[in-house]
């Protein structure tokens, strides 16, 4: 059994006395996640101190012109996560009073809002149970429990890991903690391993394979993948049905279709029976989109479908939502291209998500 206490205390005694870290506030904490996601925190500090001067409160940032927000932005970058915020910020008063929503789902309803910043805001300003993955823990993770191989090329089995790893009790804190322990002490290259806190149980270092790990993701060449979806609507809503909890995708919500193993159409009433409980008998092809995921080449093949049983009522499982309402439901990008290529098509369907 992992035992995480000498890891948390260190943190306690050794944090690096960044800005951010003297709140708990969730639209202060959200502003440093968004800009440390592309800039470093030498570069990003001075910046996050005049946002906040210029914006102190999410009413005021959702009230700006996006001018001023851009002008406070200029010299960072990536002015979309700028952009994002602003939008966020109306997101949150509009919807939610003014206060970061508490919930996964309606916080990845945010604009702009993705797992990384959702779960690292709700675990730091609400401490909720949920997991940060980022390049300073794979690596961590990857080297304390030698993690390698073709499982751990990719991100969700490392967020199963920090899943299992999570202290429930102080997640704010130790997902800092592992963060913290990347960025200062398990670094890319020469790891400091004797003032590692883990390092009687690290095994990459017992075995000396701080060097190799983690892996490179690999590189794979190209697989094309035909995933087949199942449009269903009743009374000008469309069938929403939410993905397992745990990986990257946990949660979130979509068209019921096949899995990227599949075979599309021929597998397409098999695989929503046996991932949804779902009974339907697909009609004819009515939208296509296409989408990648790391290394797969993705052709959706949306079928306008029927359901021969209708389901038992269950809003954490299957929902149906209505055109206006697909903006507020956290989707995947392939979700949202599906929907926008029905709605293009223009069938009997009248959906236009927001993209
Ligand atoms: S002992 Fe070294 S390799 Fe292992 S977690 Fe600590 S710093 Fe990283």
């Amino acid at each position: 059994m992992f035992d995480g206490t000498p890891l948390l205390e260190w943190y306690r005694r050794n944090k690096r006395d960044l800005a951010w870290r003297s709140t708990r506030d969730p639209y202060a904490i959200w502003i440093s996640e968004v800009m440390l996601q592309q800039t470093t925190v030498k570069t990003a500090t001075p910046y996050y101190e005049a946002f906040l001067q210029r914006f102190p409160a999410v009413e005021r940032l959702a009230s700006a012109k996006e001018e001023e927000v851009l002008a406070a932005w200029s010299g960072l970058g990536y002015y979309h996560r700028a952009r994002n915020l602003r939008r966020g910020a109306q997101h949150v008063v509009s919807h939610h009073g003014g206060r970061f929503p508490k919930t996964l789902e309606a916080a990845l309803s945010v604009p702009g809002v993705g797992l990384y910043t959702a779960s690292a805001i709700l675990s730091i300003a609400y401490d909720v149970a949920l997991p940060v993955v980022d390049g300073n823990v794979r690596r961590v993770l990857a080297r304390l429990f030698a993690l390698r191989g073709p499982k751990w090329k990719s991100d969700g089995p490392f967020y199963d890991k920090a899943e299992e790893l999570l202290d429930r009790g102080h997640p704010g804190d130790w997902n800092q903690a592992v963060m913290e322990l990347g960025a200062t002490i398990c670094t890319p290259r020469n790891p400091a391993c004797p003032a590692c806190p883990l390092r009687t149980v690290c095994v990459a270092r017992a075995k000396g394979l701080t060097e190799e790990l983690p892996e490179s993701k690999a590189r794979r060449a190209s697989v094309d993948v035909t995933v087949a979806a199942a449009l269903i609507e009743r009374k000008g809503r469309v069938l929403l049905v939410r993905r397992a909890e745990g990986r990257l995708m946990g949660r979130m919500w979509e068209i019921p279709q096949t899995s990227l193993e599949s075979k599309g159409h021929a597998d397409l009433v098999r695989e929503v029976r046996e991932r949804h409980g779902l009974e339907i008998e697909p009609g004819p092809l009515v939208a296509r989109a296409r989408h990648a995921i790391t290394f797969r080449r993705i052709r959706v093949e949306a079928y306008k479908s029927r359901l021969s049983r209708v389901p038992a009522e269950d809003p954490e499982r299957l929902r149906w939502a209505a055109p206006a309402e697909l903006g507020t439901f956290p989707t995947s990008s392939l979700t949202r291209k599906v929907l926008k290529a029905a709605a293009a098509a223009q069938l009997s369907l009248t959906l236009e998500p927001t993209s």
